[in-house]
């Protein structure tokens, strides 16, 4: 099978990515996702909302308004504190508009304003928003399929060898865009990549530490709970009860802790994220099979030590999203890699102004251990420059999601939704001018790249 753009992995980049390659008539895209849908982490992740945060001009506007229009999405904000009662946070409806949910720098808790939406409702929207571009006959969606190999040749890749519910499948692609969160394709094509803490003398970042060690930003596996008799109490499956959660149980007992979000969705359910329920790095280091064991587990224990300890009752777990939620994992080391610095400078110390592609602000923002200085280190609004997507080993490839050419400082405040949305319809748009142009992309005029996104000459 050949076609123009490739791209990998259908969460909130992946989606980005298509959205923008689909305003171009006439080039073909391929989007490969082992989900049975688009979103990722956001919708099958059960992320189902987007955290405070400048996402630039962008299709989230669009989504939000079509999903707000529906009743399926609507903006939350914090109600209630913090306390050894209630050792979680709690979010929910206000009348507050969307923009509001577009700040979130040195604003406190209680001026933040979130977005929630249904997962599905999100999913359908993503896919209609596609069906509207005229240009949807030229889509090709393999769904429920897993990128397996590469094949690179001289520097570019050349085929990508996908499992999907027919058989498998070789992709021959011009364009290959890797939004997959950990980076398959990039590792797959031999790319460097780094993993963990880095030390302070490898980007010299204010915060990293001297001795740094393999800590990841912590995953979560996200639930859904719904209303139910006020006696019930959701207890361990059978088939989970060999999974020996003693210790962490004790240390939740003892001092109420992870952390948690509540937040509604708009028919009265809870999402609940917990923060984290494993460290980051057992996602590298064990069986996927045996993390999820250990993720339900502790889903179960948490919920039923909610209702019987917490007395928060009246809610049964309802859904276990099938998704683990990775907030971080395997990082490119690119052509440039996004650092504290730059986040502290509002762009790129080293390259200037000018090549920021997308923004945010959201804080250094890292769940379980960690030995960075300074805790959550606050930022101002940055950009994001377009070279932290291309590799430095492969010419038609553009790395546009979590993993991308960040620090691992970076990448903790860089990952959130609505910019990995922006980065991808950056990555997509790049992807598209490079097939009119034939150009690599490393050659994007990167100020055109900005005017196509709407961005003004005021960002930096
Ligand atoms: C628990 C948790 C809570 C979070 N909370 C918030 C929050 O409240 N607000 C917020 O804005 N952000 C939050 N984030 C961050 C944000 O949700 C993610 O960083 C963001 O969604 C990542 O987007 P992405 O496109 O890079 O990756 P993803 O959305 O993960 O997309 C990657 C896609 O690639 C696919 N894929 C991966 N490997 C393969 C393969 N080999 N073959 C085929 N397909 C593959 C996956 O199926 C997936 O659909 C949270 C993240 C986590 C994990």
């Amino acid at each position: 099978m050949k076609t123009d753009i490739l791209i990998l992995g259908g969460g909130s980049a992946g989606f980005g990515a298509t959205y923008r390659a689909l305003q171009h008539k006439g080039l073909s895209v391929t989007v490969v996702d082992a989900n049975e849908g688009f979103g990722g982490t956001s919708t099958y992740g059960g992320v189902n909302c987007w955290e405070p945060g400048y996402g630039g001009y962008g299709v989230h506007h669009i989504l939000a308004q079509r999903l707000m229009a529906s009743g399926q999405g609507f903006v939350g904000k914090s109600y209630g504190a913090f306390s050894e009662d209630t050792p979680w946070g709690v979010s929910k409806r206000c009348d507050d508009p969307y923009e509001e949910t577009l700040i979130r720098s040195f604003r406190n808790g209680q001026e933040q304003r979130r977005f929630h939406f249904e997962p599905q409702a999100m999913a359908d929207t993503m896919l209609e928003l596609l069906r509207e571009s005229g240009n949807f006959a030229n889509l090709h969606l393999l769904f429920n399929s897993r990128v397996e190999n590469v094949t690179t040749e001289e520097r570019k890749i050349t085929a990508v060898t996908v499992n999907t519910p027919e058989g498998t499948l070789e992709i021959h692609p011009k364009l290959v865009l890797d939004c997959t969160g950990d980076i398959a394709a990039a590792r797959l094509a031999g790319c460097e990549v780094i993993v963990g803490e880095d030390a302070q003398t490898r980007f010299q970042e204010p915060n990293a530490p001297e001795n740094p060690q393999r800590n990841v930003n912590g995953m979560s596996l996200v639930f859904r709970v719904t209303p139910c008799d006020p006696d019930f109490a959701d207890t361990m499956p059978d088939e989970l009860s060999s999974v020996d959660i003693s210790d962490w149980k004790a240390q939740l007992y003892a001092t109420n802790r992870p952390a948690a979000c509540f937040n509604d969705y708009p028919n009265g359910d809870i999402n609940i994220n917990m923060l984290p329920t494993l460290p980051g790095e057992c996602f590298l280091d064990l069986p996927r099979e045996q993390v999820e064991r250990i993720c339900r587990a502790r889903v179960y224990a948490y919920w039923n030590w909610v209702q019987t300890q917490k007395h928060f009752r009246g809610y049964r777990i309802a859904h276990i999203f099938p998704m683990l939620g990775v907030r971080e994992s395997w990082r490119l080391v690119g052509q440039y890699v996004l650092k504290e610095q730059d986040l502290r400078n509002g762009f790129s110390v080293e390259l200037g102004a000018g090549h920021s592609v997308a923004f945010a602000d959201h804080p250094a923002d890292i769940h379980g251990s960690s030995n960075k200085k300074g805790g959550m280190t606050m930022f101002a609004r940055y950009g994001i420059p377009y070279e932290c997507m291309l590799p430095k080993e492969t010419d038609n490839l553009l790395v546009a999601c979590r993993g991308s050419s960040f620090s691992h400082i970076a990448a903790s405040s860089a990952r959130l939704s609505r910019t990995m949305l922006a980065w991808g319809e950056a990555a997509g748009e790049a992807a598209a001018q490079c097939m009119e142009q034939s150009c690599a992309p490393a050659s994007v005029d990167v100020k055109l790249l900005r005017k196509s996104l709407h961005i003004s000459e005021n960002e930096p």
